[in-house]
């Protein structure tokens, strides 16, 4: 995990797996397709695919919201597809930095992490492709920019580190992107950065009662 001491509350970003570790498929039911179903069994279906893509399962705790769950779910079955198109968008930006030879083959989707990881988002180098996570509701939709770039940055290196390597390619990105390059190549502020300011609800996104992206 890329996190520890260092970190700002909300504004942590992770990394798994190892160089050479074990490469798990990704499953082929991830473009879900369920037409006949109700928006509702669309999001417990989504959520259950997210499950398989983070490192423990527990990091998509949803359906354990006995409040919320219903709500999360019926809005993650209407909305999702047009939050994953934007943040898909963001990912499409980073790969514009990099020639095409150079770029990996990486997918991204928006998922609510559960609250004990305090996590905004998340590189699976252990998938193949490899996987963002981004908890769209814990950063504001103008910031998922930053964090696409932070965790693409692991996802082009193959690798969980802020180290040296990864200061290169961020830095890379946000001269690219339009975004603050960092200032310092030390690890607490490569973690962290690009900056933004967390939301203060995350789940308040996944009710539908913040703003709706893709209207
Ligand atoms: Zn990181």
């Amino acid at each position: 995990m890329g996190r520890g001491g260092g970190d700002r509350s909300g504004a942590n970003r992770g990394s798994t797996g190892t160089e050479g570790g074990s490469v798990l498929p990704v499953p082929p039911g991830l473009v879900i397709n369920l037409p006949n179903s109700d928006a509702y069994t669309r999001g417990v279906e989504y959520l259950r695919v997210m499950q398989t893509l983070v490192p423990e399962p527990a990091m998509v705790d949803v359906m354990s919201n006995l409040r919320d769950r219903t709500t999360i779910c019926v809005w993650i079955g209407t909305h999702i597809w047009a939050v994953n198109e934007t943040l898909q968008q963001c990912l499409l930006a980073c790969h514009e930095c990099f020639h095409v030879h150079q770029r990996r083959y990486i997918t991204i989707y928006a998922v609510p992490l559960a609250q004990p990881y305090q996590l905004d988002g998340l590189c699976n180098i252990s998938t193949n492709p490899t996987t963002i996570l981004i908890d769209a509701g814990r950063v504001a939709p103008e910031h998922w920019l930053s964090i696409v770039a932070h965790e693409y940055a692991h996802a082009h290196l193959g690798s969980p580190g802020h180290d040296p390597r990864f200061a290169r390619v961020l830095a890379h990105l946000c001269l690219g992107l339009g975004l603050q390059p960092p200032s310092a190549e030390t690890e607490a502020g490569l973690r962290s950065h690009p900056p933004y300011i967390p939301t203060s609800d995350p789940l308040a996104f996944w009710r539908g009662e913040t703003i709706t992206v893709g209207r």
